[in-house]
């Protein structure tokens, strides 16, 4: 469910005109609706009744910092996977002690800020980071609080891209050898065991996946409490998916009903980590129309985004909704959506049955709100998209276009090389 819908053959955004925002901000332009936003969080946190999860944001998804400090304002932590997502959390607002940091490769800067910033809790993903994590434990003087990212071996059916929790998979550590990473954590002078971690894939469609790899989680659990480590946190880490097209999403409260029927016995805290969840319906991509052309084969209408601002299409073939910003009485006919930039992989639909629009007519590139812009680049030195949260009838720019200024920020031409004029 979201805000965005049309009124009088116009679509809006809450109560304001997605043309009328394009008009003042231009195009490309991310639209963001806080009522979305908040609804989502809403639902997603109330089927959890009985067990209170903290809800770890996943930064990923949507990081600017408009976007995490509103669920920062509502009681969330966030799931990182970077130094600058961290710096981004903290200044949203977000609590250090309700930050979750997972990702194979923490650099050893990033787990001395991670310290100094008292974080919850690193997942750890692998023993010789778990070796580098103590060492600087020890040289700042402090104990880290760990959890293990556990690789449980289970096919989540969805894109090989973002399925994280086979055993081709880098992430994590094989649940086999979880037992034996525990023996080890646990005899460093500068980790404290606090908790357990997995995150099998993305876009799950499926339920039983993610169930079928708790239970893997939880026979663990139980295992290592016996051995008498303190597991006080149980992290499922994030994956539920979306409707981007027609797919069935899974049911929030059979999924909140499922964990909490595995978990019944536990007493510690459960953590989750939703990222597009929350945030990927919540977001449109809007696009002017530059140029059609035609021939014998294809029809093609070129946009003035590109795969700079939104790769999903071209990276995972991932289908988006694409709709006239103004409904028209012109025809439908199949046609590619493209881009500018110099790649035939710049595409956002291939035959595609859409209205003939004119040029300067926009359209909107629907569920553009997770790894949208936080996926986006600057190839082909193309300034990349400002964003927009509407509320209610106002609307605020939140993230500036670039300028062309910005992207040499940090360039130098050394000396020895001489400018002609
Ligand atoms: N947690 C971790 C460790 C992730 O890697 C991801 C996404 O890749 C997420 C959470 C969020 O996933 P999603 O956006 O599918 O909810």
């Amino acid at each position: 469910m979201n805000f965005f819908e049309y009124r009088n053959e116009e679509l809006y955004c809450e109560d304001v005109k997605i043309s009328s925002i394009a008009e003042q901000v231009g195009t490309p332009v991310y639209i963001y609706s806080a009522k979305t936003l908040r609804r989502h969080y809403n639902v997603f946190k109330d089927a959890f009744v009985k067990t209170k999860p903290l809800i770890c944001y996943s930064v990923k998804a949507n990081s600017n910092i408009a976007v995490v400090s509103l669920f920062a304002s509502m009681g969330a932590g966030a799931d990182i996977v970077s130094g600058g997502e961290l710096f981004r959390a903290i200044k949203a607002g977000i609590e250090s002690k309700k930050i979750v940091y997972s990702g194979v490769g923490k650099t050893a800067e990033e787990i001395a800020y991670g310290l100094k910033e008292g974080i919850l809790m690193f997942n750890v993903e692998s023993i010789e980071e778990l070796e580098a994590i103590d060492d600087i434990a020890g040289q700042m003087r402090v104990k880290a609080p760990v959890s293990i990212r556990v690789n449980p071996d289970i096919d989540p059916l969805t894109h090989p891209y973002i399925s994280t929790g086979m055993k081709k998979n880098k992430f994590g550590i094989d649940v086999k050898y979880a037992k034996e990473a525990y023996n080890i954590a646990r005899s460093k002078d500068n980790i404290k065991i606090v908790g357990i971690d997995m995150h099998i894939g993305s876009q799950l469609t499926e339920l039983s996946p993610i169930v079928d790899a708790l239970k893997r989680l939880y026979d663990l659990v139980s295992e290592l409490i016996k051995a008498g480590i303190n597991i006080r946190y149980i992290d499922i880490g994030g994956g539920l998916g979306i409707t981007y097209k027609d797919e069935e999403t899974v049911s929030l409260d059979k999924y909140a009903k499922a964990i909490e029927t595995t978990l019944r016995n536990f007493q510690g805290k459960l953590v989750l980590e939703p990222g597009r969840l929350l945030v990927g319906n919540a977001g449109i991509l809007v696009a002017k129309v530059l140029y059609r052309k035609s021939n014998e084969r294809k029809r093609f209408m070129i946009v003035d985004a590109g795969m700079n601002d939104l790769i999903r299409p071209s990276f995972y073939d991932a289908y988006h909704e694409i709709v006239p910003v103004r409904k028209t009485q012109s025809k439908y006919v199949k046609q590619d959506v493209v881009g500018p930039i110099c790649e035939s992989g710049d595409f956002f639909a291939h035959d595609r049955s859409l209205p003939l629009l004119e040029r300067g007519q926009l359209i909107a590139l629907m569920s553009a709100g997770a790894y949208g812009f936080s996926m986006s680049s600057n190839y082909n030195s193309r300034k990349r998209a400002a964003e927009v949260l509407v509320n209610g009838k106002e609307y605020y720019v939140i993230r500036e276009r670039e300028t062309n200024e910005a992207l040499i920020r940090g360039e130098k031409i050394p000396s020895f090389i001489k400018i002609r004029r």
